[in-house]
């Protein structure tokens, strides 16, 4: 999901005189009863966790194999009608199937093989009695047959109706808990529906987009019914219908085997024209997105978008529902068919899984396209965005709020550049083939990836421990403000400190392989250093004389007010005399101005000796240190002079 903004919903007032369905293959109507008068009991002991807990009541108890559900939408009133039929198989012993579906929907009937089904429906869930104890691994079905105006209660607005210029329109956006706000289904990460059959009737002007295959499109008296067909794995939050007066057109684009898929596009009338321009981009991106990872995980139907009324972008499973069409939403939703569809986050505390991958993906193609101009400005943006806030972690901590578990910036920028920081640490090959290893595990492909997934790949391609990287930049908070100090007295002589302080007490120190430029009149050189210390300095060997030093030029990590000081070029005009040099035992310090500090550092960053001077003289007693090279660094007001001390 992308969102710019949240857009006004409208909801209309159901007027039941314009909503005239066939009732089809309508049965008696089931034992219906609300909490407050329940007449089998065993709900109350299932809320309560009583001693008289029924057996198997639980959505662990099955697993869902199949849904076919017929929706009867008028986009011009906030309501809707179905039925939704289930195959399901038991994964123990149980004589009750619980579906999550809100209480103010209204459930008409249920019906199993043998007929007529008794069910509850209070506290948010269904309990559907079977006939009979359904052995663990057999299989049986059920249709739910409901209707009601959803209250769009926990999210963005599961089931909207808002008319675009004058014309009727509806769409569903479920994400995150709100798909049991308007069908009845198993509202949980952990069991993906194996295949669909959704048919939706609609009044004869209006068309429906939905997941997978359109396999027909009839209207007959009056009703346009779309019959679409999935038959990969999915989860109700991915699974969505949008309605209008489309226009549609198609592009395609080749997969690995040579073959042709279809990006087939449902947009508004009257924006068709500049939307297939914009649209025709989602050829490249693909193309792009394939090569660094795997085929279009949804190859054998279709890939689509379904423009509405919401502002943003929602990737439902092979059709993404757009507000716009901009480049980063076309590359976002998609990214999304990898990252979220076909691997689904485990639970919401993973939505960084989500979120950050399709964030860094439209990284990426601003990498790989329009010749790399709007990269840096990309990363750029992202930084400042994220240190725009001394705290929060990309762990999602408290995924019962919306606001937080879709944080623009921790679960979407600081995620994406966790992935970038990632790719820098591991090198791009580790990173590149431990994300494509955790792209084609078996056990992960259309099923679900916790984070420890993701970081089990990362750590197989690179060798590496991840330890200490998720635990500052993942569940940590905050980022480095690096002081970087450098000092070079022959071309085959520079020393580099490297310090930082951190925005947030709860990581002390962020351990990153850091990036500097050296820049000479004739020459420049990018180096790597692997900074895993406070204060550690390194000593270089450029073969050159450089002007200037530029830290983290290709900006790899997220931090912000970092300082470069140089030192043969510090901002202090007195002449400072040090003597002898080498010394043996006591160094003499003059200067022309005050002198605050001193400071005498081994070249291993380890400081020896420091002390307020406040004076313009000073000397210190080198004996008590074993022979070797020094760094001496002196304090002024106007900044630090930094100079080699050879100790004989
Ligand atoms: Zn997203």
């Amino acid at each position: 999901m992308s969102w710019v903004r949240l857009s006004c919903i409208f909801l209309m007032v159901f007027n039941s005189g314009i909503f005239l369905w066939a009732q089809d293959n309508r049965v008696a109507p089931g034992v219906h009863c609300g909490a407050k008068a329940c007449s089998h009991g065993r709900i109350q002991s299932f809320l309560l966790s009583g001693s008289e807990k029924p057996r198997s009541t639980g959505h662990e108890a099955y697993e869902l194999i199949y849904h076919r559900i017929h929706w009867h939408i008028d986009p011009a009133v906030h309501f809707i009608e179905g039925s939704v039929f289930s195959i399901f198989q038991a994964k123990q012993d149980m004589d009750t199937l619980v579906f999550d579906l809100r209480d103010n929907m209204v459930v008409d009937s249920v019906t199993g093989p043998p007929g007529a089904l008794s069910y509850d429906h209070a506290g948010h869930k269904m309990f559907i009695y079977l006939s009979h104890t359904l052995q663990q691994g057999m299989v049986d079905s059920v249709t739910v047959y409901y209707q009601g105006a959803p209250d769009n209660t926990s999210g963005f607005g599961a089931f909207q109706v808002s008319p675009h210029q004058g014309v009727p329109l509806m769409w569903t956006l479920s994400q995150p808990y709100g798909a049991s706000e308007w069908w009845p289904c198993k509202n949980t990460l952990g069991d993906k529906i194996d295949s669909m059959d959704i048919f939706v009737h609609t009044p004869g002007p209006f068309r429906a987009a939905s997941n997978g295959v359109l396999v027909s499109e009839v209207t007959d008296a009056g009703v346009t019914t779309a019959h679409w067909r999935h038959r990969y794995p999915v989860v109700p939050y991915l699974v969505a219908v949008a309605v209008t007066d489309y226009a549609q057109f198609s592009d395609f684009f080749h997969i690995s085997t040579g073959d042709s898929v279809e990006i087939l596009n449902y947009v508004f009338p009257q924006d068709s024209a500049q939307v297939r321009q914009q649209a025709a981009q989602t050829v490249e991106v693909m193309q792009l997105f394939q090569n660094l990872f795997t085929d279009y995980p949804f190859a054998s139907e279709k890939y689509g978008h379904a423009q509405f009324g919401w502002g943003g972008g929602m990737e439902h499973q092979t059709m993404s529902f757009m507000g716009s069409f901009s480049f980063e939403l076309i590359a976002h939703e998609l990214a999304h068919q990898w990252f979220g569809n076909m691997i689904t986050l485990a639970s919401w505390e993973d939505i960084w899984l989500n979120e950050g991958f399709a964030t860094y993906l439209t990284g990426l193609a601003y990498e790989h396209m329009f010749n790399g101009y709007y990269w840096e400005p990309w990363k750029t943006n992202q930084i400042q965005f994220i240190t725009s806030s001394p705290a929060g972690s990309v762990f999602c901590d408290d995924t019962t709020s919306v606001s937080r578990l879709f944080d623009a910036r921790l679960s979407y920028s600081k995620a994406a550049m966790v992935l970038h920081m990632l790719r820098w640490k591991l090198g791009d090959t580790a990173f590149f083939n431990g994300v494509n290893h955790y792209l084609n595990d078996p056990a992960l492909i259309h099923h679900f990836a916790a984070t420890h997934d993701l970081v089990y790949h990362l750590e197989q391609s690179s060798g590496k421990s991840l330890d200490t990287f998720m635990d500052n930049w993942f569940f940590g908070q905050g980022y480095p403000s690096y002081n970087v100090v450098w000092y070079q007295d022959s071309p085959d002589s520079l020393v580099v400190q490297i310090s930082q302080t951190t925005s947030h007490p709860s990581v002390s120190f962020f351990a990153m392989p850091v990036e500097i430029q050296l820049k000479g009149s004739q020459r420049d050189t990018l180096i790597r250093l692997e900074n895993s210390s406070n204060g550690q300095v390194f000593t270089l060997k450029p073969g050159f004389m450089a002007d200037s030093l530029l830290f983290d030029p290709n900006l790899w990590i997220v931090s912000r007010n970092n300082q470069v000081i140089t030192g043969i070029e510090a901002p202090v005009e007195y002449n400072i005399s040090i003597f002898p040099n080498p010394v043996k035992n006591r160094l003499h310090v003059k200067s022309e101005g005050d002198i605050l500090a001193v400071e005498l550092m081994a070249m291993d960053g380890k400081i020896m000796h420091k002390e307020p001077v406040n004076a313009k003289a000073l000397s210190l007693d080198l004996q008590r240190y074993g022979p070797g090279t020094y760094l001496l660094k002196l304090f002024f007001h106007q900044g630090v002079v930094i100079r080699k001390v050879i100790r004989i």
